[in-house]
């Protein structure tokens, strides 16, 4: 892929969050580096990104596409609905039960995706 400076720009701003920004966070970050990129370079720039494999794409159910880079470790994520805040996280037991559930049923799992929707449990209502 040839890199552009406007996309070399678009894949720092990706890079540097940390909290799946949609389509429109990541042309308000890229803005503030470079004036002239457009919204619609994002929207392509993510596109191309998105099938060279070097970001992962998420619909948390609000309607809009977000995006991380493919992280070097594994995650799963927990979405706050009351919030949107996205909780990213890792769980030996559960990684190991759907590897188990899978084998059980006769398949190797060659990826998964486990997204929790979720509100704050307040501390009163806790016994
Ligand atoms: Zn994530």
């Amino acid at each position: 892929m040839r890199m552009t400076d406007q996309r070399r720009v678009i894949a720092r701003v990706l890079q540097d969050a940390s909290d799946h920004p949609d389509v429109d966070e990541l042309y308000r970050r890229a803005s503030t580096v470079d004036s002239n990129i457009s919204i619609s370079t994002v929207y392509r720039t993510v596109k191309l990104f998105e099938d060279a494999g070097i970001i992962e794409k998420h619909e948390f159910r609000d309607g809009r596409a977000r995006y991380e880079p493919i992280p070097d470790e594994h995650h799963d994520h927990l979405i706050d609905v009351t919030s949107g805040d996205v909780i990213e996280f890792r769980n030996a037991r559960i990684e190991a039960l759907q590897e188990e559930i899978a084998r059980e049923l006769g398949y190797r799992i060659v990826d998964h995706r486990l997204e929790l929707y979720a509100v704050p449990i307040d501390p009163k209502d806790k016994t």
